[in-house]
């Protein structure tokens, strides 16, 4: 049964103006029209870089963006950490892909030995590296967290760009574990962060959009139970994503097996 609301459910784009490389604005769009195929209202609330981060949105989305963008995103986000933090405990979803995963983490140490303190949400910590991870990735969620009623959703498909390398707390769950690519790239083969509503993540494409099953995890948690939808054409994308992303695999075997015998 879907769950009774009162209001829209509010759809929130953070500072897309600098949190917003490869299409990462249709996360939302995903997520909007998905919830409205289900009969549910909703809305797309974007909030432009400058202004202050509301308490009231369901869903917070942030993506990524180049180091320049991320330290005027982040200076925003601390001085609405309290909004964000508020809203999460009252039930919202944080979804962060790429700078924005890094900034919901504790800090961001750039190539120069900047420090661009992130929000805490979650206990991780990123350092630029060497060389960039680029490319087709592809992750198994974790299973031994609670997804909601529809359990784990299938292996998670993506393209990353990114220099960073995401180390995790003590104790703190990865979104997955690494089938090809880099992820999180801190020599653990894990990807992304998962906790109670809050998804970090490297997986740009958009990850909504190339991972629907994610998408609907998401709309539960908000929305609670949904009906499922016709999929021909989301399974075919990812279908197309995986053999992509396989092929790259089989290099990276290759490149490493010819690396490894010199
Ligand atoms: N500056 C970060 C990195 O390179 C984020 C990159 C991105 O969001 N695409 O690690």
């Amino acid at each position: 049964m879907t769950a009774v609301r009162d209001s829209a459910v509010r759809i929130g784009l953070i500072y897309p103006e600098l949190l917003g490389t490869y299409g990462d604005r249709g996360n939302a769009i995903v997520l909007v029209q998905r919830t409205r195929w289900r009969g549910i209202p909703a809305e797309l609330v974007e909030v432009d870089a400058g202004e202050p981060i509301p308490d009231s949105l369901d869903v917070y989305i942030f993506g990524g963006g180049e180091d320049d963008p991320m330290e005027m995103a982040g200076a925003g986000m601390r001085e609405s950490k309290a909004n964000i933090e508020r809203a999460h405990t009252n039930g919202a979803v944080v979804l962060a892909v790429c700078g924005g995963y890094q900034l919901i983490g504790n800090r961001y140490i750039a190539a120069d030995g900047e420090i661009l303190e992130g929000i805490g949400l979650v206990d991780v910590e990123t350092r630029a590296g060497s060389p960039r991870l680029i490319g087709e990735l592809v992750a198994a969620p974790s299973d031994d967290v609670n997804w909601g009623e529809f359990g784990p959703p299938r292996a998670l498909t993506g393209f990353e760009n990114h220099g960073g390398r995401t180390s995790l707390g003590a104790g703190v769950a990865p979104l997955g574990r690494v089938l090809a690519g880099g992820g999180n790239g801190d020599g653990t083969k894990t990807e992304g962060v998962l906790a109670e509503r809050i998804i970090g993540t490297y997986l740009h494409g958009p990850v909504l959009a190339r991972n629907a099953e994610l998408a609907d995890r998401i709309i539960a948690w908000v929305a609670g139970s949904i009906p499922p939808l016709e999929a021909t054409l989301e399974q075919s994308l990812r279908a197309d994503r995986l053999d992509a992303a396989m092929v790259r695999g089989v290099h990276k075997w290759w490149r490493d097996r010819m690396l490894a015998r010199g």
